[in-house]
């Protein structure tokens, strides 16, 4: 398979978070703070996946520095912390989830279902702050090596917020996975038409040093972006001159259909294949192909696994 010979650094480890256990909510690891005054619901969320560690770090540095809105209010969330709670430095891809991945889950009717799993059980708990959010931030990080990409969805206000954060440099406007629907796809968000607003963030590889300092510089441009919290307070969490953004959009997902699906080659994403109709990969026989010129690879799996997305493909739109 390609891309398992990748051996990931491990410079950035899961931060203590038993101290925010307790929360003000009701709800064991979620916080809110209102200001008292008129303004939108903001949820920054955190541990979607478990072994996604950076946006740990960047709610312990809000926690830390008692960032609190001007307007509005402000809401501080780790997900899936059963998972991040099995952490194995040994074998630290494994805390990604307890039974199933925690973002496929967010539709009604599979919150509503009979089904049972530990990522159902928590995602029952935290849904109503997920409804009612106005915007949310969800952080995540990436198992290959990649910069940092802002998924911002298909509607023009998703693409509005990431401009308006100034980074990080790409923006894709995706579409989200056959395999079932995303916290950032749930409800009102993913309707182009509904006022509310979700970004999803890959920050960088999961334990690569750099990917807790993008997480930070996220949700600091992420609240500045809102008014949530003025320039001043913002400023010394902010990035230092960041390059011009640069908008990627999706043409399609790629999903697996067998269990022989390979790449051509080590694929870590944001490749760019210059020719219509080169093979990137086999899926069992069947060669899979770029379909268009300039074709910008994004996010390859490095686990592939039928009816999972292996890659998205789309094109530079500048
Ligand atoms: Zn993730």
């Amino acid at each position: 398979m390609s891309g398992s010979g990748f051996e990931p650094a491990l410079d950035l480890l899961p931060v203590d978070i038993q101290g925010y256990r307790a929360g003000n909510t009701g709800i064991e690891y979620v916080h809110q703070f209102d200001s008292g005054k008129p303004g939108p619901n903001v949820l920054i969320n955190a541990l979607t996946h478990g072994n996604e560690v950076c946006g740990a770090h960047a709610l312990a540095t809000l926690f830390e520095n008692d960032i609190r809105p001007h307007h509005g209010s402000l809401t501080l969330s780790f997900a899936n912390v059963d998972a991040y709670h099995s952490f194995d430095i040994g074998n630290p891809g494994a805390s990604r989830f307890v039974d199933e991945d925690f973002n496929r889950l967010w539709s009604d009717e599979i919150l509503d279902g009979q089904r049972q799993s530990s990522e159902l059980t928590r995602a029952r708990q935290i849904r109503g702050i997920i409804a009612e959010a106005d915007y949310l931030l969800d952080l995540h990080s990436m198992h290959l090596p990649c910069p940092a990409l802002m998924l911002s969805g298909t509607a023009a206000k998703g693409r509005r917020l990431a401009f308006a954060m100034g980074v990080p440099e790409f923006v894709v406007a995706d579409p989200g996975h056959s395999a079932g629907p995303r916290m950032r796809d749930y409800g009102p968000f993913a309707q182009s038409q509904a006022e509310p607003t979700a970004l999803l963030i890959e920050c960088g590889q999961h334990w690569a040093a750099d990917t807790g300092a993008v997480a930070i510089h996220a949700v600091f441009h992420f609240l500045e972006a809102l008014g949530l919290i003025d320039r001043d307070t913002a400023a010394p969490f902010m990035a230092t001159n960041p390059p011009p953004q640069r908008m990627i959009e999706v043409v399609g997902p790629i999903t697996i259909q067998t269990e022989a699906f390979r790449f051509t080659e080590d694929y870590t994403g944001l490749e760019v294949i210059p020719k219509t109709g080169t093979i990137i990969g086999h899926d069992g026989a069947q060669p899979v192909v770029t379909p268009h010129d300039d074709c910008v690879l994004i996010m390859p799996t490095h686990r592939p696994r039928p009816g999972q997305t292996a890659v998205r493909l789309g094109k530079f739109i500048d």
